[in-house]
């Protein structure tokens, strides 16, 4: 059966992400975060397909981290992972859990993502992966940027690909070409299960509000999402202002 147009688009743009900002070598190992959320089963799937015409193949290993909170997330995701024949590395956590917990003084987002990052970066190096991809796409990239200048006072944001510890681990994203609309559009056409998000605070956080903000811009200007995106590779630093020492700032 002939691949959809749009999913042929999906795969260019992947593809485009992967040798623009290098993000794969033949022969690697590559421990993909799967969370279970559409993102992360489409990048799962994505770089398996991939593996069909490729001339040097890569290894891919799922890793799932529970978040403490009741349900079958684990059991659905495990089952995904083994339908594309992908080995699964599961672990029980109570990240969620602490997160939402009494002596959290910060967002629960915050302290989980922060727990969860490190729990993946030891996993990935445990299974002799020299590669960790997470599902982040072209929105989230967007959605970062400015809720780290909203929360985090500093322009930055999520990059396509970070070398860390010293080079034995390397962070990559390649879905960062790719919008939440075509990820949604690849989850509807191939019929995969919405896995549910158990968490108290999922579909609540600054990210969901942000991402609404957003959205009514795009909605007025069509362009205004490719700018943005584009504004984050085109940085004239002449025309910001001048570091001001932290003891001496206004606000
Ligand atoms: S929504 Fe819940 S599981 Fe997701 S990052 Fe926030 S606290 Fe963690």
């Amino acid at each position: 059966m002939e691949m959809p147009t749009a999913d042929k688009k999906i795969f260019k743009k992947l593809g485009r992400a992967i040798r623009h900002y290098e993000l794969i070598d033949g022969g690697e190992r590559i421990a993909v975060a799967v969370s279970g959320g559409k993102d992360s089963l489409s990048l799962l799937w994505l770089l398996r397909e991939r593996l069909r015409w490729i001339p040097k193949p890569y290894e891919l290993i799922a890793v799932h981290l529970d978040m403490g909170f009741s349900g079958t997330r684990p059991q659905a995701v495990e089952a995904f992972c083994r339908s594309l024949e992908i080995p699964f590395h599961f672990e029980q956590t109570d990240y969620g859990v602490q997160a939402h917990g009494p002596e959290n003084r910060e967002n629960p987002c915050f302290l989980c993502a922060r727990l969860r990052r490190r729990r993946l970066f030891e996993m990935a190096h445990s299974l002799g992966c020299s590669k960790l991809a997470l599902g982040h796409n072209q929105d989230d990239i967007i959605e970062t940027f400015f809720l780290n200048i909203f929360f985090g006072g500093q322009i930055s944001t999520m990059v396509p690909r970070q070398i860390l510890f010293q080079g034995a681990l390397t962070l990559i994203r390649p879905l960062t070409l790719l919008g939440e609309r075509e990820i949604q559009g690849l989850v509807h056409r191939r019929s995969w299960p919405q896995i549910i998000n158990p968490c108290p605070s999922a579909g609540r956080s600054s990210r969901e509000q942000l991402k609404k903000m957003l959205t009514e811009a795009y909605v007025h200007n069509q362009k205004i999402k490719g700018n943005i995106f584009n504004a984050l590779s085109n940085v004239r630093t002449d025309y910001l202002l001048p570091p001001i020492p932290r003891g001496k700032r206004r606000t």
